[in-house]
Order: C-alpha cells, then sequence, then structure tokens
C-alpha cells in the first residue's frame, strides 16, 4: 500500500503526516457525505420528473430546433434550482461569459450595477469597465458602485443602502472569494443580503455569481431569493464530464433575456445545436454532488495540513464551507511555485509539466496555474492557481476523487520540503 506513494516521489514522513491530519478531520467527512446524499437524491429526482430518456442524449447541429436533450437539461437545472427557467448551453462558452451574458441582457443604458460584496472577480473588471475594455457594460452607458465589506468580512448594510439609488438596476453578489481572501458566503448569508436589497428596492435584480459553490450546501441563491444564479460548467455542475458550458437559472424574465442576448433578440432559447455533448452534461450533473464532495473533503484536508505548518489558511482548519476553495496563504513567490509543481506531479495528465507563472488574458497580474485535466483549464478537477501577489495565495480546488485530491495535497507538501521552503521537523 505505502509502497506506492514512495514510487510516487511520497516520503514515509509525509506519508505519516498526512495520516496524523486525517485521524482528526475523518469526523467531517461523514456530514460532507451526507449534504452529498441530499444533493444526489435532488438530481435523480429533477431527472425523473422530467422524464430523462436516451432520447435526450442525441447530438444535433445546425439550428438545434426542437432540440429535446437540450431543452429536458434546461428543465432539469430549473427544478434543481427551483427556478421558472434555466439556460443551459454549450454555446457559453464560461463562467464569465456566462456571467457577462446575464450582466448584459438585463442592463440598459442609463442603469447601475451595484456589487455589495465589494471588487467582483478579476474577470469581471473589464466587463464591467472598471478596467477599461472593449465591449464593458461602461462602454454602454451602464455606471457600476461597489460598496465594500467591513473590515471582518461581513455586509456594510448602511454602506449598502446608501448606494441602492434610482438607477439601480441589479444587484451583483459573488458567493465564493474569488482570488481574496475573505471568507464564501453562505446561502443563508446571501438570503439576508437579498431580503436587505429587496426590502429597500423590491424590484432590483438579485444575480448571484455561484461560480464553486453549487451542491456544497443543500440550498441554492435561488432558494433565497436570487432571480439569477450563474456558473460554469467545467466547475462544480459539470462534475467534471461537461467539456464547456454554463447555465443561468433564474426567473422567466430574466432568462429570457438572457437567451436573446447569447443567441439574437427574437431566436432567444430556441436555437443552438447540442452538438453531441448531452451525455456529458446529463452524466456529470448526475455526478456532480459526490464530485463536489470529493473536492471538499480535499479542501478540508488540505486547510488541517497548512494550517498545523503554522500558514494562514481561508476558510480555516475547523470553519464551514460554502465552497470547494481552499486559500493558503504562502507568503513567497518560490512556494507557490512548489505547491502547484506538487498539484502538477500529482495529476493524471500533464504531470511531467512545470507550471510557470504567466499573464492570463483577463487578470492584472501574473498567474500561476497547475492544472493536470482531463477537461482543458477545469478546475473542479484537482488544480491550484493564483496571482503572484501580495499575500501570495494559493487557491486550491477540485479532485474528482477524494484520493487524487490527497494524493495531490501530499505532493505539494512534498515539493515544498524538498525544495527547502518548509520543514515539519
Ligand atoms: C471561475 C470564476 C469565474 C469565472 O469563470 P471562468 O469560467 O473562469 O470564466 C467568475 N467568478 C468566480 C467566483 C469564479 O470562481
Amino acid at each position: 500500500m505505502d509502497n506506492i506513494f514512495s514510487q510516487l516521489g511520497i516520503s514515509d514522513k509525509v506519508f505519516g503526516f498526512g495520516e496524523r491530519i486525517l485521524e482528526r478531520i475523518s469526523p467531517r467527512f461523514s456530514e460532507i457525505d451526507r449534504i452529498a446524499e441530499y444533493n444526489q437524491a435532488k438530481v435523480i429526482s429533477a431527472m425523473q420528473k422530467n422524464r430523462v430518456s436516451a432520447t435526450c442524449f442525441a447530438g444535433t447541429t445546425g439550428y438545434g430546433y426542437d432540440d429535446v436533450g437540450r431543452d429536458t437539461l434546461e428543465k432539469v437545472y430549473a427544478d434543481i434550482f427551483h427556478t421558472e427557467a434555466a439556460l443551459v448551453r454549450p454555446q457559453i462558452t464560461c463562467g464569465t461569459h456566462a456571467l457577462a451574458t446575464a450582466l448584459s441582457a438585463n442592463l440598459l443604458p442609463g442603469d447601475e450595477l451595484l456589487s455589495p460584496v465589494g471588487r467582483p472577480y478579476d474577470t469581471l473588471e473589464e466587463v464591467i469597465g472598471i478596467r477599461e475594455s472593449k465591449c464593458s457594460l461602461k462602454e454602454y452607458g451602464v455606471s457600476y458602485r461597489e460598496v465594500e465589506l467591513t473590515a471582518d468580512g461581513g455586509f456594510d448594510f448602511e454602506g449598502i443602502r446608501k448606494a441602492i439609488n434610482e438607477k439601480t438596476k441589479l444587484v451583483t453578489i459573488q458567493r465564493s472569494k474569488g482570488y481574496k481572501t475573505r471568507p464564501t458566503f453562505s446561502v443563508e448569508q446571501i438570503g439576508t443580503l437579498i431580503s436587505f436589497v429587496k426590502s429597500i428596492k423590491p424590484d432590483v435584480i438579485c444575480m448571484v455569481d455561484n461560480c464553486y459553490g453549487e451542491f456544497v450546501e443543500k440550498i441554492e441563491p435561488s432558494d433565497v431569493g436570487a432571480d439569477m444564479t450563474v456558473g460554469s460548467l467545467i466547475k462544480n455542475p459539470g462534475g467534471g464530464l461537461a467539456p464547456v458550458g454554463g447555465y443561468i437559472a433564474g426567473t422567466k424574465e430574466c432568462v429570457e433575456r438572457c437567451a436573446y442576448r447569447l443567441s439574437a433578440p427574437g431566436l432567444g432559447q430556441e436555437v443552438g445545436a447540442n452538438l453531441g455533448v448531452m451525455t456529458s452534461l446529463y452524466e456529470g450533473l448526475f455526478l456532480a454532488p459526490t464530485v463536489v464532495a470529493s473536492a471538499l473533503k480535499g479542501a478540508i484536508f488540505a486547510a488541517n495540513v497548512y494550517e498545523d505548518l503554522g500558514f494562514k489558511v481561508v476558510p480555516n482548519s475547523t470553519e464551514s464551507r460554502h465552497d470547494i476553495i481552499q486559500a493558503v496563504e504562502l507568503g513567497l513567490a518560490e512556494r507557490m511555485k512548489a505547491f502547484c509543481l506538487g498539484i502538477q506531479s500529482a495529476a493524471p495528465v500533464d504531470s511531467f509539466a512545470t507550471p510557470e507563472p504567466w499573464a492570463m488574458p483577463g487578470y492584472d497580474s501574473e498567474v500561476i496555474m497547475a492544472a493536470g485535466a482531463f477537461i482543458q483549464g477545469s478546475s473542479i478537477e484537482l488544480s491550484a492557481d493564483g496571482p503572484i501577489r501580495e499575500p501570495y495565495a494559493v487557491y486550491f480546488q477540485g479532485g474528482l476523487t477524494w484520493a487524487h485530491a490527497k494524493l495531490g495535497i501530499l505532493m505539494s507538501l512534498q515539493k515544498l520540503i524538498e525544495a527547502r521552503l518548509v520543514d515539519i521537523d
């Protein structure tokens, strides 16, 4: 048993260190399994209710009129999220595209967008126009305002009240921390924020960037009042099998506008061939609850390993979880490289590669990424990344299986020790 780990390059010392941590955290794993069991039943129930059958897996081409597989999948998503409608498409190229579609479809010139949770995810800065970009919302006359979180990561209710004005049309709430070391919000907290916003301005549209949050809890932001819940299929809900895609689940009115923006006014959801990816989208969704559970176990293991070694980890070793991301503040660019090398070395694909920082499109500092993934850039697969800037934090996420997540974390520690950047004595 242990021999295979030493063949892979993991020392007895590192392996033993991991085993001691595991003894401590295994009780939390059963709680995660229980949530996965609930969400598995929720997914199966939605598939049964919509009579998913082999017909749904057929590929379509051209306009994609009357695409039963695509239309049924959208109903399945709407049932899982308890929304009137959903747009789930391989033509949505990534999470940023899904969010940009939701925003630009529902904001018109003269409207204002408000983020009551501080600066949104890096790639949205150009979508909004916080950083100048062609075709940004700003260029189309949509203004933007943000309210910082309080020092302890809470909502600044007074500041939010003041920021909402007659132009405020849409409020965007990012659930996950993204490349920040603020806390991720629970669905319940998001519900409190939505209720507060709607008590001030009832007709404001509340959108939640749900990236990395799907199936971590038993409820989703759409269960607590979000008008649009948005995410990427190469993260949680694709279960590692979806080769591409994004989703927007929400009210009929909002989703229809999104479909008009994505294809064309008048065409909307009627067009969009599925190009033969339906089996992966359905099967990935079916697997997603247990894949998310594996990723969560990996995140908790990583938090405990690195907190024990004296690093600041967000969330910390005992906090409750609301997304699958684990931030580890390593304090040095060199440590980020060694950590990422470990994750890469443990991968089934491209394990021989060495991650190096690069200027990724959409990000304003250099980013290092480790991913040996079956689907390019898929971060529900075991991966680590982070911008090369203070506090030199790596964001660790994913793991289609818990065993792989564990191996990756042990390997990251091994590489840090070999580079003499960490000591476990
Ligand atoms: C990943 C992510 C996005 C963007 O998704 P891409 O698929 O990388 O474009 C947006 N918001 C959050 C919180 C994310 O984690």
